[in-house]
């Protein structure tokens, strides 16, 4: 805070100095300008399901609203949300965890964010494969810690191998966040992929985040396993990090979990008993619901988006120039249009991915995110959490507007 000549001037944290806009919200504020001025606009870029949260599980939030569950509860959520995050973890992954090493946030966001404060001292670093999700470096940067990116390829289906993993890890590596499948690119980690990243991390004493909240949307047979099922042994230098969000189509109640050794779970109640304190119990009641209840909506959702993804890389395939990787799980492709990059449209260079999504945007009325911020300038990325009349429209639209793009 400084005063100039009886002004006051504000002054804000240089920590947020080191962190950009996002590139998502760029977009998204140019789809709402053009939809203002009377446009229409088929937006590929949502970050979250398009269905509606099931039924049973609403209902679960009305009794629970109902019954008077409007007050604090523990900070990191009721006991019985807790049961039911143990309960989900020996079901679906088995792993076995107390009560005690469970704690919920509000969201997997919020909880990764918690963890990062937990562990992270000035300078440490964490190892993040690119493409990566865009909150990661901003995250680690906010807590003080420095990214250290990783490249992967799309030939290799955007996978870190244990080499390069081992070569990243320096004097200063504190941790390493694995995203499996991934936002952006769909690619995920087979269970022997994960167990020789596993070995690595325990040779070398890295900690890991396992990010975990599209793990429910995979196809075509592929089965996301639990790195700790690959490597049981790291289950004390390892953090779970899940969410209701994806899987439930829950992205506005804000519910998030982790499942991790005791002494983390202490510190981040620490940091979350000081900052946000318990996430919304009503939101609780209605995950308690989501996580015990019928889990045939998520496979019906699933089913669903196997169709959309099908469809979109099948015609994202037929465009000339598009080089796309077909996804194992959560809802994006991510093709490289590095054959477009450097190309003139409308008399104007396409010096990025970026500007690429600009001139979709205007020219084919399609809202697509650049790679840049997800670590990939020569990328986009396309999500299928839209119906199937706008994936054909759209796809149309791009192919056409590309089209007229000399290669
Ligand atoms: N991790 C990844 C890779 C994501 O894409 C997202 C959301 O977009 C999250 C975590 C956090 O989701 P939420 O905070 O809604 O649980």
């Amino acid at each position: 805070m400084t005063a100039k000549a009886g002004k006051y001037e504000l002054k804000l944290s240089s920590r947020l100095g080191k962190v950009k806009p996002s590139a998502t919200m760029a977009v998204t504020a140019m789809v709402a300008a053009l939809r203002a001025a009377g446009r229409r606009v088929i937006d590929f870029g949502a970050g979250e399901p398009d269905f509606d949260t099931p039924e049973h599980i609403k209902r679960a939030a009305a009794a629970a609203m109902n019954a008077g569950e409007t007050k604090y509860t523990p900070v990191g959520g009721t006991h019985k949300l807790k049961e039911a995050i143990v309960a989900k973890l020996k079901r679906d992954n088995n792993l076995e965890y107390e009560p005690a090493e469970v704690f919920a946030s509000a969201g997997g966001k919020h909880s990764l964010y918690n963890a990062l404060f937990a562990l992270l001292d000035d300078g440490d670093e964490v190892i993040i494969p690119a493409p990566y999700w865009v909150s990661y470096p901003a995250m680690v940067l906010l807590a003080g810690g420095v990214p250290k990116i990783v490249e992967t390829e799309e030939r290799d289906g955007f996978r870190m191998g244990p080499e390069a993993f081992a070569a990243a890890i320096g004097p200063r590596t504190k941790a390493v966040i694995l995203n499996s499948p991934s936002n952006p690119t769909g690619g995920a980690y087979t269970k022997a992929e994960l167990g020789a990243l596993g070995e690595v991390a325990q040779k070398r004493g890295v900690f890991v985040i396992s990010d975990d909240v599209y793990e429910a949307l995979t196809y075509g047979g592929f089965r996301q396993e639990h790195i700790l099922n690959a490597c049981p042994q790291l289950r004390e230098q390892t953090l779970l990090v899940n969410s209701v969000s994806k899987t439930y189509a829950m992205t506005g109640w804000r519910i998030g979990y982790v499942a991790g050794p005791k002494a983390l779970i202490g510190a981040m109640n620490k940091i979350q008993g000081q900052s946000t304190s318990n996430p919304c119990s009503i939101a609780q009641a209605a995950a308690v619901a989501a996580l015990e209840g019928p889990q045939e909506t998520v496979r019906e959702m699933v089913r669903e988006f196997e169709s959309r993804r099908d469809f979109v890389f099948e015609r994202l395939s037929r465009i000339p120039g598009v080089s796309c990787f077909k996804p194992l799980g959560a809802f994006y492709v991510f093709p490289s249009i590095a054959s477009y990059v450097g190309k003139s449209a409308n008399g104007r260079k396409i010096e990025s991915a970026g500007a690429l999504c600009e001139y979709l945007l205007k020219e084919a009325g399609v809202a697509v995110v650049g790679g840049e911020d997800f670590g990939a300038p020569t990328n986009i990325r396309i999500s299928y959490a839209t119906s199937m009349d706008n994936l054909r429209e759209g796809l149309d639209a791009i192919a056409e507007a590309l089209g007229r793009i000399k290669l």
